[in-house]
């Protein structure tokens, strides 16, 4: 081979390197582009961004939940070495339920036979049996029962004292009214308690029998539910004497959440589907505009059309939500993950 040949070799050797090298580069600008492009239609089918989200300022704990979730875990900081139980959930989340059983608060889901430590009695209340079998099972009871639901009990104590036919206008089987029923029932055997109108109309002759009728209403109910009961009672009773003792934290969050609703394309309601408070703002909500009740930011994606499409959106949090819960799901709509 001659040395013009070699030459030859060499520069086409060159020439294919680079336009080899060129090529790949090609490759890579392309491969990045498509990338991006499919990122940026990605987050398009996601959330394409609302132009206004609003936190409502009355989301989240109230100062009844606070109170227990606080001094719950004071009672343990204070008494390392003492057991500390919840008799229930304290409240409706799993994420504090968690937390404060890693702090070493436990929660009961009955009263065992033998027991030692402290049982705090959660903020809706327990009945007078379930306190004095706390205390002969051995444990010392710390009562955090919320003040407003201290007063619903001590109002319906009261009726029955003066010979009232007490009516407690909620849900049967939730443990606030069980105990507030519990509480009547130490003074008088005409206790009802009613969710609506058609639950009184069996007891409609005894009711208009009775002298005098005296009506209470579980602490997070809605005025709607309370209203027609009182409607028909005042058209039976000889007497009627109606305490509206739905909370005023219950009452700030349901009026302020229906302001926002209306002015709002979509609600957004965070909170326990267990948790009977955020059910009944997420239904009053549901009347007035498109409403959606999710546990946490994850569910958002079963409502990503409802989300795209809203121009204006309100988030509203039930009295057990914890204030990260609301934030996870302000953010994951913010960035339209
Ligand atoms: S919702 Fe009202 S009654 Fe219930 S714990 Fe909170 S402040 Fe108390």
């Amino acid at each position: 081979m001659t040395f013009g040949c070699v030459c030859n070799l060499i520069v086409l050797q060159r020439f294919i390197f680079v336009i080899l090298n060129l090529f790949q580069n090609l490759i890579k600008i392309i491969l990045k582009n498509f990338k991006e492009k499919s990122r940026v239609q990605k987050k398009e089918d996601n959330f394409k961004l609302p132009k206004e989200i609003i936190l409502a300022k009355h989301a989240g704990f109230c100062y009844g939940v606070k109170r227990a979730v606080e001094t719950a875990k004071k009672l343990k900081a204070e008494n390392p070495d003492k057991n500390v139980f919840v008799l229930g959930e304290l409240i409706h989340n799993t994420q504090v339920i968690h937390e404060l059983e890693s702090l070493g608060i436990k929660t009961l889901t009955e009263i065992p036979e033998k027991g030692e430590g402290i049982c705090v009695i959660r903020s809706h209340g327990e009945s007078p049996q379930v306190i004095e079998k706390i205390k002969q099972a051995g444990f010392e009871p710390v009562d955090l029962t919320c003040p407003d639901v201290k007063k619903v009990q001590q109002k319906a104590i009261e009726l029955a004292k003066e010979g009232y036919y007490v009516v407690i206008v909620g849900k049967s089987e939730h443990p606030e009214v069980i105990a507030i029923k519990a509480n009547a029932e130490l003074y008088t055997d005409k206790v009802v308690v009613a969710s609506s109108v058609e639950k009184l109309k069996p007891l409609e002759a005894e009711l208009k029998s009775h002298k005098k009728i005296g009506v209470v209403v579980q602490t997070t109910q809605r005025i709607t539910t309370l209203t027609p009961v009182v409607e028909y009672l005042t058209a039976i009773a000889k007497e009627l004497h109606v305490a509206n003792t739905i909370c005023a934290s219950t009452s700030m969050r349901q009026t302020e959440a229906k302001e926002l609703a209306q002015n709002s394309d979509l609600m957004i309601v965070v909170g326990s589907k267990k948790s009977a408070n955020t059910t009944h703002l997420a239904e009053i909500l549901k009347d007035i505009t498109k409403t959606i009740h999710i546990e946490n930011d994850e569910e958002l994606e079963n409502y990503i059309d409802l989300i795209k499409n809203a121009e204006k959106i309100s988030i509203t949090a039930g009295a057990s939500t914890p204030q990260e819960v609301i934030e996870k799901v302000i953010n994951k709509i913010r960035k339209g993950e």
